[in-house]
C-alpha cells in the first residue's frame, strides 16, 4: 500500500523515527484518498489513544484491552480501514436500551482478518462461543421446515431477512461514493432481471418524495432515515441518501434494500402468521438473485469460517433474522419473559425496528443467533419458540400457570 502525506513536518518526523505517517491512504485503484486525516499515530503511544470504556456495555468494550489495542492500532486493511474506525460506534454508543450491541463494524471484507485479535473474541462473545476455527453451515432448503403457520390472533406479520455484500467493494462504513453508486448499479441491475411473482421496480431514495418514503417506513417496508446513533457513529450515514434505495415486487412481499447497513438486505415478508411461506419465497428469491449476480460476474463476500460477511459482526454467518410481530400482552408482563426468550435463543425489539420500544404488548421477536447454525435451523428455532410463546399466552389468558411450559 502506498502512503502520501502533504504534511512535511510529519514526514520529517517519520523519517527521523523510521515510521510512516500518512495524511491520505491510497485505495486499491491507487487514486482516491479515502481516509483523509489518518492520524500521525507514531507521535503517541497506543496507551495515550486508548478509549475510555468505563461506562460501556457492548461486546467490543468487554473484549478490548490495552494490549489488543496496542497490537492493532496502527494496522490497516488493504483499503485503509483502521481499528479506530472499527470500534468508533461502540465507543460513541456505550449501550443500547433494547439489545446488547456489538460495538464494532467492518469496513471491508479484510477487516475480519486484519483485526481478528479483537474481532474473533467479539464474535465468540456475540455468537455463543463460536470458535476461531469453526466452519459455518449454510442450508436454504425450506422444505425441511416443520410447522410455521402461526395463530393470527397473536402473530400479525412474518418476515425473514438477510444481507449480502459484494466482494471487492468497501462496506457502508468505509466505501467511497463511487463504490456505493457502483454497488447500487450492480444490485438494481440484478434484481431488475427477476421475473414472475418476483418482478419489481427499484426506487432510489434520492428520487423518492418524502411522503412516499415516510409511507414505506411506516408500513415497515423501508429502513429508517439515518437517525440511529449506531449508524451515524460508524460512518454508514455518509452522503445520505446518495446510492440508497429499495426494490420490491408488486406484492411488496419480496424486497431488497440497497446500501443501508449492508450493500444489500434481502427481505421476504407478509401479513399474518405463515412464516413457512415467507421462508419459501426468501430461499427461492435469494437463490435467483445469487444466480444473476454470478452470471453478471459478481461474487458475494463469503468464507467457510464466517459464512456471509456483513458490516456488523452480529450478522455474520447467515445474516438471517426471522421474526414476527406478535401480540402478547400477558406473557410479556410475566417475570420470566426476558429469561425465557434468552433460553429459547430469541431476541425482542419494538415493532418500529431495533431502535424502538415495544408498545401495547406487541413485539418483534426473532432468532438471536446468526452464525454457526444454518438458515433452516434458525427459522426452526424461531418457529418452535413462537409456538411455545403462543401456548403460554393462551394459558395466561385462562389464568393458568405457565411454570411447567417455560423453557428449562
Ligand atoms: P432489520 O434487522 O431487518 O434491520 P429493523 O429492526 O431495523 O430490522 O427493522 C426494520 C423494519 O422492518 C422496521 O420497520 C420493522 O418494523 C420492520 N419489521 C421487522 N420485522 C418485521 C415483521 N415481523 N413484520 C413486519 N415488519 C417488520
Ligand atoms: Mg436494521
Amino acid at each position: 500500500m502506498a502512503f502520501i502525506s502533504a504534511n512535511k513536518k510529519l514526514l520529517a518526523a517519520a523519517a527521523a523515527t523510521g515510521t510512516l505517517v500518512a495524511g491520505y491512504v491510497l485505495t486499491r485503484d491507487g487514486k482516491t484518498p479515502i481516509v483523509a486525516g489518518v492520524t500521525a499515530y507514531s507521535r503517541f503511544p497506543p496507551s495515550a489513544d486508548f478509549p475510555d470504556l468505563t461506562k460501556h456495555n457492548n461486546h467490543m468494550s468487554k473484549v478490548l484491552t490495552p494490549k489488543i489495542y496496542a497490537k492493532l492500532r496502527d494496522k490497516r486493511t488493504p483499503s485503509g480501514f483502521t481499528l479506530d474506525a472499527v470500534i468508533q460506534t461502540g465507543i460513541d454508543n456505550p449501550g443500547h436500551p433494547f439489545i446488547m450491541t456489538v460495538g464494532c463494524v467492518a469496513g471491508d471484507e479484510e477487516s475480519y482478518e486484519t483485526f481478528k485479535d479483537l474481532l474473533d473474541p467479539v464474535i465468540s462473545d456475540r455468537h455463543g462461543g463460536y470458535a476461531p476455527n469453526a466452519k459455518h453451515p449454510t442450508d436454504l432448503d425450506s422444505s425441511k421446515i416443520r410447522g410455521g403457520n402461526f395463530d393470527e390472533k397473536y402473530v400479525l406479520s412474518s418476515r425473514v431477512r438477510t444481507g449480502r455484500s459484494i466482494r471487492g467493494f468497501g462496506l457502508p462504513p468505509h466505501c467511497t461514493r463511487a463504490e456505493r453508486r457502483e454497488v447500487e448499479k450492480i444490485v438494481s441491475g440484478a434484481v431488475d432481471k427477476l421475473e414472475g411473482d418476483l418482478k419489481g421496480v427499484y426506487y432510489p431514495l434520492n428520487k423518492m418524495s418524502d411522503a412516499d418514503q415516510d409511507k414505506l417506513i411506516n408500513d415497515h417496508f423501508l429502513f429508517d432515515k439515518p437517525v440511529s446513533p449506531l449508524l451515524l457513529a460508524s460512518g454508514m450515514a455518509r452522503d445520505w441518501p446518495d446510492g440508497r434505495g429499495i426494490w420490491h415486487n408488486k406484492e411488496k412481499n419480496f424486497l431488497v434494500w440497497v446500501n443501508e447497513e449492508d450493500h444489500t438486505r434481502v427481505i421476504s415478508m407478509q401479513q399474518g402468521g405463515n412464516i413457512k411461506q415467507v421462508f419459501d419465497r426468501f430461499c427461492s428469491g435469494l437463490k435467483q438473485i445469487e444466480d444473476i449476480m454470478k452470471k453478471d460476474g459478481n461474487e458475494y463476500m463469503w468464507n467457510e469460517h464466517l459464512g456471509y460477511i456483513l458490516t456488523c459482526p452480529s450478522n455474520l454467518g447467515t445474516g438471517l433474522r426471522a421474526g414476527v410481530h406478535i401480540k402478547i400482552p400477558k406473557f410479556s408482563k410475566h417475570p420470566k419473559f426476558e429469561e425465557a426468550l434468552k433460553k429459547m435463543r430469541l431476541q425482542k425489539r419494538g415493532t418500529g425496528g431495533v431502535d424502538t420500544a415495544a408498545v401495547g404488548g406487541t413485539f418483534d421477536i426473532s432468532n438471536s443467533d446468526r452464525l454457526g447454525k444454518s438458515e433452516v435451523e434458525l427459522v426452526q428455532t424461531l418457529i418452535d419458540g413462537i409456538d411455545r410463546i403462543v401456548e403460554m399466552e393462551k394459558a395466561l389468558e385462562k389464568g393458568q400457570s405457565i411454570d411447567d411450559m417455560l423453557p428449562k
